[in-house]
Protein backbone atom coordinates (compact mmCIF):
# COMPACT_ATOMS: atom_id res chain seq x y z
CA UNK A 1 0.00 0.00 0.00
CA UNK A 2 1.05 3.39 -0.71
CA UNK A 3 2.17 5.93 2.18
CA UNK A 4 -0.47 8.22 1.89
CA UNK A 5 -1.11 8.21 5.62
CA UNK A 6 1.87 9.61 6.48
CA UNK A 7 1.25 12.32 3.90
CA UNK A 8 -1.47 13.24 5.56
CA UNK A 9 -0.60 13.41 9.05
CA UNK A 10 1.41 16.61 7.71
CA UNK A 11 -1.76 18.08 6.14
CA UNK A 12 -4.18 20.29 7.53
CA UNK A 13 -7.51 18.43 7.01
CA UNK A 14 -9.37 22.05 7.21
CA UNK A 15 -7.52 24.53 5.27
CA UNK A 16 -5.30 21.95 3.04
CA UNK A 17 -2.25 23.38 3.38
CA UNK A 18 0.80 20.76 3.57
CA UNK A 19 3.83 20.94 5.77
CA UNK A 20 7.17 19.19 6.10
CA UNK A 21 6.49 19.09 9.71
CA UNK A 22 3.74 16.82 11.50
CA UNK A 23 4.18 19.77 14.32
CA UNK A 24 3.29 22.55 12.10
CA UNK A 25 0.72 20.51 10.20
CA UNK A 26 -1.03 20.15 13.99
CA UNK A 27 -0.55 23.83 15.06
CA UNK A 28 -2.21 24.74 11.82
CA UNK A 29 -4.57 22.69 12.56
CA UNK A 30 -5.32 23.74 16.07
CA UNK A 31 -5.27 26.97 14.56
CA UNK A 32 -7.70 26.30 11.46
CA UNK A 33 -9.72 24.44 14.51
CA UNK A 34 -10.13 27.64 17.09
CA UNK A 35 -10.31 30.73 14.64
CA UNK A 36 -11.80 29.56 11.19
CA UNK A 37 -8.97 31.40 9.34
CA UNK A 38 -5.30 30.79 8.64
CA UNK A 39 -2.45 32.05 10.94
CA UNK A 40 -0.01 33.24 8.59
CA UNK A 41 2.42 33.15 10.41
CA UNK A 42 1.85 29.23 10.20
CA UNK A 43 0.35 29.41 6.68
CA UNK A 44 3.94 31.12 5.25
CA UNK A 45 5.81 27.31 6.58
CA UNK A 46 3.39 26.05 4.31
CA UNK A 47 4.71 23.54 1.18
CA UNK A 48 2.44 25.76 -0.56
CA UNK A 49 3.91 28.81 0.22
CA UNK A 50 7.20 28.19 0.05
CA UNK A 51 6.86 26.47 -3.65
CA UNK A 52 5.13 29.82 -4.03
CA UNK A 53 8.57 32.00 -2.88
CA UNK A 54 10.20 29.16 -5.81
CA UNK A 55 8.44 29.90 -8.68
CA UNK A 56 9.62 33.42 -8.37
CA UNK A 57 6.60 35.27 -8.09
ZN1 LIG B 1 -4.88 24.98 8.56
Amino acid sequence: MKKAQEHENRQCSICGLHYKDKELAEECHAWCSTHKSCNLKIATQSLEAQKRRFDGN
